[in-house]
């Protein structure tokens, strides 16, 4: 039998410039949630290449596709994303905001993460086949991860049965397993309608919709002290019903998403905030319609598959940064604010750093691995990749692709995804899931503690979809 880690290392050093070019290609093709056909067809094609059967529209999503290889059990699956983000427009490669005429951008690093994920998918395919082991590999194409909640519909279509351990990582500026649960989320539209006239010569007629908004958003900002307050609860006005302060506004709808540790802790507010929006609607006589658009779980550790995949991590190691490398972190660095400069520990915190920062004095990159942390702690955000922790045993990495303190979502993100830096990172976690997932191959026993850990968990908490039957995928509407 091959040697595991060397094949996994020495088979991802030979295609890098591959995968590379993939993850290069996504973020030059920026594409928002469920609109992704240029990402979600490059990423599905370099799957058929490689001799994996692509079953595309999975989900009854166009740009959700499943590339599976191999047979019988196990069978691991890898989840990739590659959806952008509206307004994160950046020049590639810059030390300042230089924003590109798309507007749109790879500011969470997800051409990455599609391309890592895929790269761990084809590593381990490979070792199968150079060994002729049975086993199956299956990688995810998992559009809308921003404000979609891709994942979401795709575990409530069952796309994610029978898979025995599901592994992912995102791009961020430390090198560690993403212990932390996560928060669960409701995003709702509440629609007001009422009736137009002149708002001079006639307001008596009229009936406002956007008063309706702000009387609704005026009530959820007194229901904030009673709520717990872990709870989060946002809004957008995005549609005030036109730019005429003489017409009384007739239609105007408000987006909410409110998010809490756990998922029947945002029902509950949720409840009430439909209640509040009634009472609006009851008092300017208009009419409420609520549309639900998308919703995520918590996110649900398995410790056991954390183990083995921080074990692999370490086994992966990291390759020092180049002289370049640290003086382009050095110019992000700047380019951050006082507080985003305060803040860079907790950033790392929230993807399972667990140190005291120490061994990051005077750098600007990260060049270590974080110690392992099982950690009880909630990251402040949300992601979909929680609702196939509910139904199949995830665990989740990070790899360091950005210079220290580069919050997520922000230019100085996007203007790193093609660097030097973050390919090393992506290829980093590439091998590190790659390492697991041909463990997992090979030894049942550890596939049997990571499911015996799952099943502990399963038998008492059953898992019930929080994307309600008749909601399907949503694109982005307000660009
Ligand atoms: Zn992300």
């Amino acid at each position: 039998m091959t040697h595991t880690n060397n094949f996994v290392k020495s088979y991802l050093e030979t295609n890098k410039d591959r995968f590379k070019n993939v993850s290069d290609y996504i973020y030059h093709h920026p594409e928002t949630r469920f609109e992704e056909y240029a990402s979600s067809q490059f990423l599905a094609s370099a799957c058929e290449k490689e001799g994996f059967i692509v079953e595309r529209g999975v989900a009854d999503i166009d740009t959700a596709f499943v590339a599976s290889y191999g047979s019988g059990s196990p069978v691991i699956g890898f989840l990739g994303e590659f959806d952008a983000l509206s307004g994160l427009g950046q020049v590639p490669n810059k030390t300042a905001y230089e924003p590109w005429d798309k507007n749109v951008g790879h500011g969470c690093g997800h051409n990455l993460l599609g391309t890592g994920a895929f790269a761990a998918a084809c590593a381990t395919k490979n070792y199968l086949e150079e060994n002729d082991l049975p086993g199956t590999v299956k990688f995810f194409g998992c559009p809308g991860e921003e404000g979609g909640s891709g994942k979401t519909f795709m575990v409530r279509e069952g796309v994610f049965e029978g898979v025995d351990a599901a592994l992912t990582w995102h791009p961020s500026p430390a090198n560690s397993i993403m212990s932390l649960s996560s928060l669960a989320n409701y995003q709702v539209y509440f629609k007001f309608k009422g009736v137009a006239s002149h708002a001079a010569n006639s307001p008596h007629l009229g009936r406002s919709a956007l008063d309706a908004v702000e009387l609704m958003n005026i009530g959820v900002n007194y229901l904030r002290e009673h709520v717990i307050p872990e709870a989060r609860m946002h809004y957008a006005v995005t549609n005030t019903g036109g730019i005429s302060p003489n017409v009384v506004q007739s239609d105007a709808e408000v987006l909410y998403l409110i998010r809490a540790p756990k998922v029947n802790q945002v029902d509950e507010i949720f409840k009430r905030v439909c209640k509040i929006a009634e009472g609006a609607a009851l008092m300017t006589e208009t009419e409420l319609s609520i549309q639900f658009e998308k919703a995520c779980s918590n996110y649900i550790p398995n410790r056991s598959l954390e183990k083995q995949l921080y074990k692999n991590l370490k086994k992966a190691g990291i390759e020092p940064p180049s002289q370049d490398e640290i003086s382009f972190a050095e110019k992000l660095w700047s380019s951050l604010t006082d507080g985003e400069k305060e803040n860079y520990l907790d950033l790392m915190k929230g993807f399972g750093y667990s140190g005291d920062g120490s061994e990051f004095e005077g750098k600007y990159v990260s060049d270590t691995i974080s110690p392992y942390l099982e950690s009880n702690e909630i990251l402040a955000g949300s992601t979909d990749v929680s609702d196939v922790s509910w139904v199949v045993p995830t665990a989740q990495l990070t790899a360091s692709t950005s210079a220290l303190g580069t919050p997520l979502h922000t230019w100085q993100m996007t203007t790193q995804g093609i660097s030097s830096y973050a390919h090393k990172g992506m290829l980093r976690a590439a091998e590190a899931m790659s390492l697991t997932a041909v463990d997992l191959l090979n030894n049942q026993a550890d596939l049997d503690v990571v499911q015996q850990e799952f099943k502990a968990f399963k038998d008492k908490n059953p898992y019930s979809c929080p994307i309600p039957n008749d909601v399907k995928p949503s694109i982005l509407e307000h660009k």
